[in-house]
């Protein structure tokens, strides 16, 4: 195999090989642009290497001849001593995951080859023990596995109150000296000084932290495959911190938060990469560039322009200057926010880039629902404490926390909290994922807290400079002078920046207010239209609602549902009515329970009536009551202690409590509900068809649909289906009926199954629960997590349908029901109907239509679209 391609022999296709960084470096060096020379280890080295403990057979050799090839284009070798070569080793996986695996700068530097540096840029001594002491600290926390602090401390300690950049050359040759007593005293071995040995090392350092436990956690909460590996870029290096004329930034053409075009970016002069993302100290924004050095300035903006057009999307990109000349040292395209990807997607079909159906495939839908998540009520009183930056959007309300070992263990137990730092880096990863919002002190939009808030789709302010943050005392004090301490709750807004203390309340997005008819005038709502337009006309998917009051019913039309797939009836027996339900248990002979089906019958017609208003002549599937009888009867154990204790206990009460104790079940879910019911309990589901007949027959244009629910066998169904069609039959009115597939054997019998239904409807829900045999109550809290971390499966099959048990079984499901019923309609109504990736699935096995909760029906709108094309 071949390990190493130079970068001009890569290009942007090859991410699986070269990763994000190595595909794009060589992609921007075929376009011509000023890219550093360098060559890329594959992904594949390094899977063999993470596999087999070992570097690959010829990996070495292979490295050794493009090192070689790069000394003599340089004209210099590698830590060379009178001219030295230096080089950095960056890591680079085919997804993004910013900050999460290592880098190592300035690869060559010894005792003899700083001095051989400082020559080269003019008798710059100070810029090359800069440059070493980089090198010995990266290596040293990166390479052998140092504690950083050690090496901060000492830096901290030297600067005082300085900058680092006050510092002068004794004084970095000083620190060198430190940091090399620090390597020695921790490992018992000198600071490797051999240039190719430092290199080497680096190299399995990159491959060793594909598997740091924050790129593990990254990794699992981005849904990135964990056998990926990353590939490493060997890169000669070019130098931001040779003094004023130099520096290095982050820059991206178009604004990762909300959109609009213009020039976003960071840059920080006499410095190196790390710096910037890090905020050891504060950037200047981009624009100040031009001030500085206006050739390069002028020069970035053209190349961004080059990259735009390229890519044909939002880049970023990270470059450095040195004395006077620039250097293009990745490019990538961005991340961005949810409202920033539908409003880039529609400037991009503006501008010709790209085509309508290319704009739709630019969004996803959990970026949809994120432009649907509430925000604060502009009127509401509120006390404002501080504002940051807008890097991230959303609402946040929460608890404040200064760690991310607090923000887990608060979060664990149910609470909302607002995570506080200085700055994050990626071992807050954790408590970021269980924070509602980030709040940071300092740092840009670039910054490592806005870049992975946004890349999660949280909430995030960085950059609130007026805010001082004590860590260790567990607090933060305002410019006003106010002290919030751990535990204190304030709400922050990610899209204005802002910072209030205590609870804000929240209204509805823009975005949901046009969902609801109303038409603001926003150009974030426009591009939603537009895109979501063109998924509606694009898709092949019909999309239903779950829905079981009119209220309910007329949102999800309002949302787009082009009928109810599933309306649960369960919900009607409850509240006042329960008494009722009561009665029927309790029944004693034919007539009295003839009474309570009565008393009932013209309370779910009214229902059923609302409900067909509701939705106009959209079909409406009702699904005959489901779940297990006891949860309309009081609680076994309420019950018990009142017949025990109370003095006015009636013989009702004592009646009940014997058919409580009765109808008690060891596994509900497993026991009497779904068609059992209906088969146990003569009369129940004749009185709910003739409400259903009776309500159809008082709503002109309404177009009921009968649904079965918990069938196994054809007989079930058969019973069932011949007593409704004679009430239907009776009344005159027309109804398809049908059944759930939610029990395994339905799946299996599915044939049979199609000779008695008109049409099919997924209850993925129980089907998922039946065929893991999980316990849909009980399992996510008791187990999941574990599962999740031992990749048993990579996201809950109860949020995203297991294509290869549960999928296998809808499969034989759709095609061996339409076998036997070629016009056989077939839906889905689990959860997983508004679950993107379910959608697609749905699609691809050829349904005719998802049904999900009314909020989610603009996701599966739009998936179905992408879906489509
Ligand atoms: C299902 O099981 O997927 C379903 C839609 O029914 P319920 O959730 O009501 O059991
Ligand atoms: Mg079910």
């Amino acid at each position: 195999a071949k390990y190493v391609y130079d970068f001009t022999e890569g290009n942007r296709n090859l991410k699986d090989l070269l990763g994000g960084k190595g595909a794009n470096l060589a992609e921007m060096m075929n376009l011509g642009l000023p890219v550093p020379p360098g060559f890329t280890i594959t992904t594949e080295a390094c899977r063999h290497y993470l596999t087999e403990g070992a570097l690959p057979d010829g990996l070495e050799r292979e490295v050794a001849e493009h090192l070689d090839a790069l000394e003599a284009q340089m004209g210099r070798r590698l830590g060379q001593a009178d001219d030295p070569l230096l080089v950095s080793v960056r890591s680079g996986a085919k997804f993004s995951m910013p900050g999460m695996m290592e880098t190592v700068l300035n690869i060559g530097l010894n005792d003899e080859s700083v001095h051989g540096l400082a020559k080269q840029a003019g008798g710059n001594d100070r810029f090359a023990w800069d440059s070493y002491r980089r090198l010995i600290q990266m290596f040293g926390k990166t390479v052998l596995g140092l504690d950083g602090d050690l090496f901060e401390h000492a830096l901290d300690e030297l600067k005082g109150r300085r900058q680092d950049t006050d510092l002068d050359a004794g004084e970095l040759q000083g620190l060198v000296e430190t940091y090399k007593g620090i390597v020695r005293a921790q490992t018992g071995k000198d600071f490797p000084a051999d240039p190719r040995e430092q290199m080497r090392l680096a190299v399995m350092a990159v491959f060793d932290s594909w598997n740091a436990p924050r790129a593990i956690l990254y990794r699992r909460q981005e849904r990135i495959p964990a056998d990926l590996g990353t590939a490493v870029n060997i890169v000669a290096m070019v130098f931001g911190n040779v003094g004023n004329d130099s520096g290095t930034g982050v820059a991206f053409t178009r604004d990762p938060g909300s959109g609009q075009q213009g020039i976003y970016g960071d840059y920080l002069q006499n410095a190196q990469g790390e710096d910037v993302v890090a905020g050891i100290r504060n950037t200047i924004p981009l624009q100040e560039l031009e001030r500085i050095d206006k050739r390069s300035y002028d020069e970035l903006l053209q190349i961004m322009e080059t990259l735009e057009n390229h890519y044909r999307d939002l880049c970023d990109i990270e470059f450095t200057i040195e004395r006077g000349k620039l250097w293009m040292l990745q490019t990538r395209v961005g991340k961005r926010t949810a409202a920033a990807a539908f409003r880039i997607a529609t400037q991009l079909v503006d501008q010709g880039l790209i085509t309508l159906d290319e704009a739709v495939t630019r969004v996803t839908g959990d970026q949809l629902a994120q432009l649907m998540f509430p925000r604060f009520d502009g009127g509401a009183e509120k006390k404002k404490i501080a504002k940051g930056m807008n890097a991230s959007p959303g609402a946040a309300v929460g608890k404040v926390v200064f760690s991310s070992e607090r923000a887990v263990e608060l979060a664990g137990r149910g609470e909302d909290v607002i995570l506080v730092r200085r700055e994050t880096n990626p071992d807050d990863l954790a408590g970021m994922i269980a924070a509602r919002g980030i709040l940071t002190s300092r740092g840009g939009k670039t910054s490592h807290a806005a870049v992975v808030a946004r890349g999660m789709g949280k909430t995030c302010v960085c950059g609130a400079e007026e805010l001082e943050v004590s860590t260790s005392e567990r607090r933060f004090t305002t410019p006003g002078g106010e002290v919030v301490s751990e535990g204190d709750v304030i709400s922050i807004d990610g899209s204005t920046g802002e910072v209030y203390l205590g609870e804000v309340p929240v209204v509805d997005s823009a975005v949901v207010e046009y969902f609801e008819g109303s038409r603001p005038d926003d150009d974030l709502v426009r591009a939603v239209d537009r895109i979501l337009g063109h998924a509606d006309s694009a898709r092949r998917l019909l999309v239903r609602a779950n829905a079981d009051t009119p209220e309910d019913a007329a949102r999800a039309r309002r949302f787009g549902a082009q009928g109810i797939g599933l309306c649960r009836t369960e919900h009607m027996f409850l509240g006042e009515r329960r008494q009722l339900v009561e009665d029927l248990v309790l029944a004693d002979g034919e007539e009295e329970r003839q009474a309570a089906l009565d008393a009932l019958e013209p309370l779910q017609k009214s229902d059923f009536i609302g409900i067909f208003k509701a939705m106009g002549g959209d079909p409406v599937t009702i699904r005959l009551i489901d779940p297990p009888l006891h949860e309309f009867l009081p609680d076994l154990v309420d019950l018990s202690v009142k017949v025990a204790t109370s003095p006015d206990v009636t013989d009702k009460d004592r009646r009940l409590l014997a058919a409580v104790k009765r109808l008690h079940e060891a596994n509900p879910m497993l026991g009497l509900r779904g068609v059992r019911l209906g088969l146990v309990i003569p009369g129940l589901f004749a009185m709910q068809v003739r409400a259903i007949a009776q309500a159809a027959a008082e709503v002109p244009g309404a177009r009921p649909e009968i649904m079965i629910p918990l069938v196994a066998a054809v007989q079930e169904l058969e019973s069932v289906r011949e007593e409704a069609s004679r009430i239907l039959a009776e009344t005159g009115v027309e109804a398809l009926i049908g059944t759930m597939i939610e029990v395994p054997r339905a799946a299996l019998t599915a044939a049979q199954i199609a000779e008695a239904a008109q049409f099919f409807s997924f209850g993925t829900n129980d089907l998922t629960q039946m065929t893991w045999g999980f316990s849909r109550d009980d399992v996510e809290a008791a187990f999941f997590s574990r599962y999740l971390e031992l990749g048993i499966f990579g996201v809950s099959p109860f949020e995203t349908l297991d294509r290869d048990g549960v999928g296998r079984l809808i499969r034989i499901a759709v095609e061996e029901g339409r076998a036997a019923r070629p016009d056989l309609h077939v839906g889905i109504c689990g959860e997983h109907g508004g679950d993107p990736d379910s959608v697609h699935f749905c699609h691809e096995v050829g349904l005719d239509y998802v049904s999900c909760s009314p909020f989610r029906i603009p996701v599966a709108r739009l998936e179905a679209g992408r879906a489509a094309l």
